[in-house]
């Protein structure tokens, strides 16, 4: 796999920028840290990265909670891994699932999360509609 220079250079900037804002890293180490960073990333065009080298901090099956998902990598827990997978590790979701083994549908927020998500949603859509209906009608005349 190649990958073009500008592609390489957003690899390194999202990789660096997750590592910096994990670790707390002296002003005189960043050059250095980002030099490595590219080599890695320009050797092995970034597989080196979603090597595994340690096993999973809780079994895949147990990732994921009814209110929160655990990063297989660090092992801390979330309402939202996207977020987390991106910032902490410079990882995208595809490629934390490639790393895991995990399949396409792996879910990236916990299972009650997703279905208070779509009450919302779907609530909303309810109550927009009840109100449009509303909207039509003649206002009922006044008080008492
Ligand atoms: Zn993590």
């Amino acid at each position: 796999m190649t990958i073009s220079k500008s592609e390489l250079l957003h690899a390194v900037a999202i990789a660096s920028a997750g590592y910096f804002a994990g670790n707390s890293v002296a002003e005189d180490r960043i050059e250095a840290i980002t030099k490595t960073f590219f080599r890695v990333l320009s050797e092995g065009s970034g597989s080196s990265l979603l090597a595994v080298d340690h096993p999973p901090f809780v079994p895949i099956a147990e990732s994921l909670k009814d209110d929160e998902i655990t990063c297989l990598d660090c092992g801390q827990s979330f309402r939202s891994l996207k977020r987390h997978l991106v910032i902490q590790h410079g990882l995208t979701p595809e490629s934390y699932r490639a790393k895991w083994g995990l399949s396409d549908t792996y879910p990236m927020v916990p299972r009650r999360t997703s279905e208070i998500r779509s009450n919302i949603s779907r609530t909303t859509i309810q109550n927009l509609r009840e109100t449009g209906r509303r909207v039509g009608r003649a206002p009922q005349g006044g008080e008492g």
